[in-house]
């Protein structure tokens, strides 16, 4: 087991046997190894450091009908809200206050933000706070949309990729979603000059150890800045509610190959991790890692965002805890800085793996 993980960190790479060999793996110290590894590269890449971004979601409705998602067009039963760009800077100046340096916007395929309010709430942000990163997840929309919120001063785009396997994708996804318009919209992010981020639950329905191959190799090829995975979590409501959870186990393996993959990758401790597991944050930081993206929403309008169930949304979610989340991290290295966190390319002479 030491091999192969010493073999992964040397050479950045590894094969479907080394991966199913990982992931089924029950050397408990084996994994300790992984864990440990991984969390000492990202330290090498960033120094003692997590960055931490203010989630701000800014509306729950949506066009599209994604079968795992609990904020799908078609689920009922809801309260749907959108919020103004009032309420959107007002979120930015809380954070501000509390030390945020980067801003995320996420939400529903929501129409009514169409380019032009999206740009006039983007430049907002950016008039009043200048030395601030604005990250968007807003799903996909064209290319020329997606130059126009840049020009604004949007740096950052996360969009999960999902899945790379296309027969995967078909079955994630309604009639009407194409897995090309995912991969254009990708592709469409990073030639505009965005950093990006993809990513893709661990334990989706019909997910295999090969459809999770492909994600890696995906990965590997497209070389975002930043990767988002998380465990899928059932949503009431959706075609995909009796279905079992992914596991954190499962989730902070992948954190760590991913992470020993990708020195250099920005890696969230995402909120769905922290939703099955009190714990879920530390641990992904103690297995690779760097980010966490705590929730500065307004607080009354938290649960509504609900992509699947019980999110949590309080305790270490909460933007305002802030400081108490500081301290439980700082034996981890978590320091909040006033920082924006950008992705730290490697240099040349340090790019090649070792032999
Ligand atoms: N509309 C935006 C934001 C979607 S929510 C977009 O398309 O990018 C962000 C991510 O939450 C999704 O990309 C998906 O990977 C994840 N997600 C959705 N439903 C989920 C579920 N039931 N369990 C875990 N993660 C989920």
């Amino acid at each position: 087991m030491k091999d192969i993980i010493d073999h992964l960190a040397s050479t950045r790479n590894l094969t479907l046997e080394q991966l199913v060999g990982l992931l089924a793996s029950e050397d408990s110290e084996g994994i300790r190894y992984l864990f440990h590894l991984a969390h000492q590269t990202a330290q090498n890449s960033y120094g003692n450091k997590i960055f931490f971004r203010g989630l701000i979601e800014i509306s729950n409705h949506c066009k599209n009908d994604c079968r795992y998602c609990g904020i799908r067009r078609s689920r009922t039963g809801i309260h749907r809200y959108r919020l103004s760009k009032e309420q959107i800077l007002q979120c930015c100046q809380q954070g501000y206050a509390l030390g945020f340096r980067t801003f995320v916007l996420q939400g529903g395929e929501d129409l009514w933000f169409d380019d032009d309010r999206m740009c006039d709430i983007v430049a907002a942000i950016h008039q009043q706070h200048p030395d601030c990163a604005i990250t968007l997840s807003l799903g996909e929309r064209s290319r020329q949309s997606y130059q126009r919120l840049h020009d604004a001063g949007a740096e950052r785009y996360l969009l999960r990729h999902e899945t790379a396997n296309r027969a995967h994708y078909q079955k994630l996804h309604p009639a009407d979603m194409s897995f090309d318009n995912r991969m254009r919209c990708l592709q469409d992010l990073k030639e505009i000059g965005y950093q990006v981020g993809c990513g893709f639950m661990v334990g989706s329905p019909y997910q295999t150890i090969e459809t999770l191959f492909e994600d890696l190799q995906f990965i590997r090829a497209f070389q975002p800045q930043m990767v988002g995975i998380g465990p899928f979590i059932p949503a009431t409501g959706t075609p995909f509610a009796d279905r079992p959870a992914g596991t954190v186990e499962a989730t902070l393996r992948l954190l760590a190959i991913i992470r020993l993959l990708h020195p250099h990758v920005l890696l969230p401790a995402t909120t769905a991790l922290g939703t099955l597991h009190p714990q879920g944050r530390e641990m992904g930081i103690l297995a690779g890692a760097n980010v966490i993206m705590p929730n500065l929403s307004p607080a009354a309008l938290r649960a509504d965002y609900s992509i699947y169930d019980n999110k949590l949304s309080t305790g270490s979610e909460a933007a305002e805890t802030v400081n108490d989340t500081r301290q439980r991290l700082a034996p981890l290295g978590a320091t909040l800085l006033p920082d924006r966190g950008d992705f730290k390319p490697q240099h040349p002479a340090n790019d090649e793996p070792e032999t």
